[in-house]
């Protein structure tokens, strides 16, 4: 018996409220949904046109500070679109974090284009902006506005940071960086709703950015996603491409160009009306949650968890447990221990750059990745786990 991984599992007891098992994020229907359900179904407008998807649309709007939201079917599509708005097409790389969920490089491959894989810093796991500028400094050349990559002659034309598990990556610097090298910024935000860096909802810094309301996710619409965009314009061309590019002459069904059957169904957006309208209180839940755990689990010698970056506020999406040395042993102790108790836990995604189809994409040194691969665990995340009047009060 690992004698830390008995620790945790003991201290994770004395945090938790009194339950038999603990999902890693559970979704609740604790509010209006049955009801905007039922109407939806009453009405008939179950598909894609309805008033929820309008009162959905503007409720995120409104709720994020963009300009647009426009909602999908999930948040890879919405990546996928988001990409299309900053006109990513098959002569194109786009840089991308290796660790991140596996959809965020496949958006990229949908458009033809190339994923090229950077490192993470090693504290916040957000895409590391030093160590990028270093690389694309000497891997780089930029002529009219436009960054070639040397080794392969195309275009680096954009890049995709991700808030990982609602940790609002280091937007400042790295949007100074973009400037440096003239690349497009497309936030993957797909888990960071309700996460805010200087004070500014995440998803606003780039071109475009993506959400993701898939069933794991901080609030949900069983599968689903938006697109979030400052630009009139682009937002018509979201909505326009995620509608099969319908645009009927007369009387007449005409698509004007190669579109995407991308819109999320009325039924979707109806949850999702109803989820929205709890999430300041899932965000209060889920933050006393990770206080509890930040209380307790950092006085636990080996191990430390993993708080919002400075200048940040993080939605605690997926809580995060850091091991001090990458020990894949020593993780595979803490994950059996762990689930066998109940408490279900999870290593992070294998990094892309490992996975079959991507190993032969280009990539910089990778080598905090690989340290982080083995040292990551989630912890149960679901806001019922924070409620204040269950246990253990911060
Ligand atoms: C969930 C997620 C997505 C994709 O969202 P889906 O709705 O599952 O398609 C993309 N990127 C990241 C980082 C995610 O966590």
């Amino acid at each position: 018996m690992n004698e830390l991984a008995q620790n945790i599992v003991d201290t994770l007891f004395e945090i938790l409220p009194n339950q038999t098992s603990f999902p890693l994020h559970e979704p609740f229907f604790n509010g209006n949904e049955k009801e905007y359900l039922m109407e939806c179904i009453n009405s008939r407008f179950v598909s894609s046109v309805g008033k929820y998807v309008d009162k959905f649309e503007k409720m995120l709007a409104e709720y994020t500070g963009a300009k647009h939201a426009i909602a999908v079917v999930n948040g890879t599509a919405a990546l996928h679109i988001a990409l299309k708005l900053a006109d990513i097409s098959s002569e194109d790389e786009v840089l991308v974090p290796s660790l991140t969920f596996v959809g965020t490089a496949n958006a990229i491959a949908y458009c033809g284009a190339t994923p090229h894989f950077i490192d993470s810093n090693i504290n916040t796991l957000c895409l590391d902006v030093e160590k990028l500028d270093n690389y694309l400094e000497k891997i780089t050349r930029v002529a009219n506005n436009t960054c070639i990559n040397k080794l392969t002659n195309k275009k680096i034309k954009a890049i995709i940071p991700v808030h990982i598990f609602g940790h609002p990556a280091d937007m400042e610097p790295l949007m100074d960086l973009c400037d440096k090298y003239h690349l497009k910024v497309v936030e993957d935000a797909a888990e960071s709703i309700g996460s805010y860096y200087k004070g500014r909802h995440t998803g606003n810094f780039g071109i475009a950015s993506a959400i993701s309301f898939n069933g794991n996710k901080t609030i949900t619409t069983g599968g689903g996603g938006a697109v979030l965009c400052n630009n009139l314009a682009l937002a018509e061309k979201a909505r326009h491409i995620s509608t099969t590019a319908r645009s009927d002459k007369d009387w007449h069904p005409f698509h004007d160009q190669i579109g995407f059957n991308y819109r999320m169904p009325n039924i979707n957006a109806a949850l999702g009306c109803a989820q929205i309208e709890q999430l300041p209180d899932i965000l209060k839940k889920k933050r006393l949650l990770a206080k509890k755990y930040n209380d307790k689990l950092n006085k636990i010698k080996g191990i430390s968890f993993l708080w919002e970056p400075d200048h940040s506020q993080s939605n605690f999406w997926l809580n995060t447990l850091m091991l001090d040395k990458a020990d894949p042993e020593l993780l595979n102790q803490i994950l059996k221990l762990t689930n066998k108790n109940g408490i279900l836990t999870r290593p992070v995604w294998t990094p892309l750059h490992k996975l079959p189809m991507y190993r032969h994409s280009p990539a910089m040194d990778l080598s905090s990745v690989e340290k982080l691969e083995n040292r990551i665990i989630n912890i149960p995340s679901s806001k019922n786990l924070g409620d204040e009047n269950r246990g253990y009060q911060v």
